[in-house]
């Protein structure tokens, strides 16, 4: 009720003010209970959501709050409805301006089967392999493999060489507000474009293997195209017409590719309703920091650890909360409201 967001506000308030705080009493907090297992003994996250593979977006997510990951799963009409206020302010536009300019005649082709879909993927990435050699700009590039035994698929916004001969890869954000975007932010940004740049790097240097594309992504090889994507794929001089045979291609069109690895890596940030450009930031590659970071979200997804919600008590995490569709009945940050609460009464007596 109103109260609750009242005495939050204070919450959060004091907690700016002097780092503790003592909270509201218990039974407000206990309002909107829905509790839910946060994590099942013996099942992963993976075995749980039946995840095959993750989109690297996915991690990014995660980096924000792993809490609101599971809810997003347990609780799926609040994340569409999440979803679907954010797709009308994360600046789709710009996204889709940008693609048709990169692709003035891209057409529609009717896929009937996941196979054709994926396909479709795979065409357009066979597509771009030679325009990137000729040192074209290429937008929305596929990129897909195994990173620390979890298959991942991702879409970069762009690549392409520099004066000065670099590849770059750089990810288009857009922000509500005309300003860069807070570290916490920053952090899931830096995060995904590292993360592309292992997939990207690994493919172009062969390490992606047939079977473990059909496998993960639970594929079809003998599985041919609709008769659209057929004749698609015909215009475009290919020939294969089933998902299998499409797969060899690629993986004969990347090992003949002379595309070295990602040098440089950017996101670009513009404001939403001007399309304005707000700035640039380089983000650095460290490859073991960032390996080992991924080992670690990892971690989450196969069950080793407990998933890890936001620190409250951190007022550069804090935050986070006020932003969340589960603010309500989240269990993670109701728990640790009451462990600061307890907290806060010894310190007073
Ligand atoms: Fe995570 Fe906070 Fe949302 Fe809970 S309320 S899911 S801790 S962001």
């Amino acid at each position: 009720g109103q109260s609750l967001a009242k005495k939050e506000e204070r919450i959060d308030g004091q907690i700016k003010k002097r780092g503790h705080v003592a909270v509201a009493p218990f039974e407000r907090l206990s309002n909107n209970r829905s509790t839910v297992t946060l994590s099942v003994p013996n099942q992963s996250p993976m075995e749980r959501f039946s995840k095959h593979h993750l989109n690297v977006t996915q991690l990014c997510e995660q980096s924000w709050c792993e809490i609101k990951v599971v809810y997003g799963f347990l609780k799926p009409h609040m994340k569409r409805r999440e979803m679907r206020r954010t797709a009308v302010t994360t600046g789709a536009s710009i996204h889709l301006a940008r693609e048709l300019e990169a692709n003035p005649d891209a057409v529609t082709v009717v896929v009937h089967t996941r196979e054709d879909r994926e396909a479709l993927k795979l065409i357009n990435l066979i597509q771009m392999v030679p325009a990137l050699e000729a040192g074209q700009l290429v937008r929305e590039f596929p990129v897909l493999g195994l990173l620390d035994g979890v298959f991942f698929l991702g879409v970069v916004d762009e690549l392409y060489c520099s004066k000065s001969g670099d590849l770059v890869l750089s990810e288009l954000k857009t922000r509500s507000h005309n300003s860069l975007p807070h570290p916490a932010q920053a952090k899931g940004h830096s995060l995904q474009v590292g993360v592309y740049k292992l997939l990207f790097d690994s493919m172009v240097q062969g390490s992606m293997k047939r079977d473990q594309l059909l496998h993960f992504l639970k594929l079809r090889p003998h599985q041919a195209f609709g008769s659209e994507l057929q004749s698609y794929a015909q215009k475009l001089g290919l020939l294969a017409v089933t998902f299998g045979e499409l797969v060899d291609h690629l993986l004969v069109v990347l090992h003949f590719s002379n595309l070295q690895p990602i040098d440089k890596l950017c996101l670009e940030y513009r404001h939403q309703s001007s399309g304005v450009l707000i700035g640039n930031r380089e983000v650095e590659f460290e490859e073991t920091q960032l390996r080992a970071e991924l080992r670690d979200y990892l971690a989450f997804w196969r069950g080793e650890r407990e998933p890890h919600g936001v620190d409250i008590e951190d007022i550069e995490e804090a935050w986070k909360c006020r932003m969340c569709p589960y603010e309500e009945s989240c269990d993670w940050r109701r728990s640790r409201l009451q462990e600061m609460m307890v907290d806060g009464s010894k310190k007073a007596k």
